[in-house]
């Protein structure tokens, strides 16, 4: 079959025998036509994913197309709540008359069949997880649970298993998210990789960098702590700020960013979780935050990735953390808690640490601080694990399968 140029420059990271099984499954692809829906065009790991695979696929001659589901305020309420209690367990359910508000608004939001003609349908994320039930044309169809799903609500996950029959397959991001039960050919993990060649993750020079941060205000002669995240409760960046507060009594050169800079439209959160950061930094000039859409594209992420002293991601809940596994990538060793993505994605001690305590975690921040010869022994092996498990062609390889499953 034809060579796809995206995929053949993988060949400087992975293995050939990689590339050679995505083109033979990729050849009893061509020709489909898969669209994708989810509920935000930008910003999260969702869009990061799709706007990775889609280049690639599409020389495979394999079309994609995105329908994107604007939910209003009141929707976006109940998904929060939704995600609150599928993440967080959190006790309780949601009252019946809002699922059925919610489903009515769902029920009304997608166009005729002929404009959303597809071969394979893929809806994105737990709040849409009644399209196919909704909409009984969309056929086959699969889901993608994106978020951390390892300990969910009872009642939640019912609400949700509801709706699962509808769907030919469902897939995960990690094994430890599967709900239990489910039929074992109907489930599938579908890795996630990330694109070392767009401006995010690319090799950047060291001058580059520290001039895109100085831009930004950071002291470039001073260390710098940095968590990249959403401003999401469940990213935990009052931990971040913890943490800091505790290094700064050892180095108090230190200073610490959280860039969260996001247009996601469903992220309702987000300015409430910010505002009260904010009010918790209480004015210290030290403590940065990135929340600015046009001040941080993928250039300014990857300079603060790249180049902080120590990248922390303290996520309480985190179904996989890309974000992670882009740092990683720049050598750096993250530090991050046990919980169900980043346990999968970092090896405690080898590539980065596990620690879900501030004591401890600020313990690792200030050796990596302190040491250099620590930290580029660490950051190497991050590099390398992400080179081997978590570079895009992974991602495609699961992905294909995933639709070889469901094309008759
Ligand atoms: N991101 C970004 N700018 C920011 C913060 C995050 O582009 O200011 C990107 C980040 O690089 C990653 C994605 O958003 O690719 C977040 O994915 P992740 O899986 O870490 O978290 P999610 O937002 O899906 O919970």
């Amino acid at each position: 079959m034809k060579r796809s140029p995206q995929l053949d420059r993988y060949q400087q990271y992975v293995d050939k025998t990689l590339l050679d099984a995505i083109y033979q499954k990729a050849q009893a692809l061509t020709g489909l036509h898969i669209l994708h829906l989810n509920t935000t065009e930008t910003g999260g790991g969702v869009a990061e994913i799709l706007e990775a695979l889609t280049p690639v696929t599409e020389e495979f001659g394999i079309e994609q197309d995105r329908h994107i589901i604007q939910l209003d305020e009141q929707s976006n309420h109940f998904t929060g709540r939704l995600v609150d209690l599928l993440q967080g367990n959190l006790p309780g359910d949601i009252p019946e008359k809002e699922k059925r508000i919610f489903l009515k608004k769902l029920s009304e939001t997608l166009p005729h069949p002929e404009e959303c003609q597809a071969d394979i349908y893929y809806v994105h994320d737990f709040q849409l997880a009644p399209l196919a039930h909704l909409y009984p044309w969309m056929q086959p169809a699969l889901w993608f649970c994106h978020i951390d799903t390892a300990h969910p609500n009872p009642n939640a996950e019912n609400y949700i298993r509801q709706y699962l029959d509808d769907y030919e397959l469902y897939t995960f991001n990690t094994a430890l998210s599967v709900f239990d039960n489910l039929l074992p050919q109907k489930t599938q993990v579908v890795t996630l990789g990330i694109d070392p060649f767009i401006e995010k993750n690319a090799p950047m020079e060291k001058e580059r960098g520290m001039e895109v941060l100085a831009r930004l205000g950071i002291d470039t002669q001073r260390p710098l702590i940095t968590q990249v995240s959403r401003f999401d409760k469940w990213k935990n960046p009052w931990q971040v700020i913890d943490i800091y507060r505790q290094a700064k009594q050892q180095i108090p050169q230190v200073q610490v960013a959280l860039v969260g800079a996001m247009e996601a439209a469903d992220d309702i959160g987000a300015s409430e979780v910010l505002h009260k950061l904010q009010d918790y930094a209480k004015g210290d000039p030290d403590i940065h935050f990135f929340y600015d859409p046009k001040q941080i594209q993928g250039e300014e992420v990857n300079a603060f990735q790249r180049f902080s002293d120590v990248i922390l991601q303290r996520s309480s809940r985190e179904g996989f953390g890309l974000t992670v596994t882009e740092a990683m990538w720049k050598g750096q060793p993250v530090v991050g808690t046990s919980v169900t993505g980043l346990r999968a994605q970092i090896e405690d001690g080898t590539n980065g640490y596990i620690s879900d305590d501030t004591d401890a975690a600020t313990k690792h921040t200030l050796d990596l601080l302190q040491d250099r010869a620590l930290k580029q022994k660490l950051g190497k092996q991050a590099h390398e694990h992400v080179r081997e498990h978590y570079l895009l062609p992974m991602m495609i390889l699961s992905y294909l399968d995933a639709l070889e499953k469901v094309h008759q």
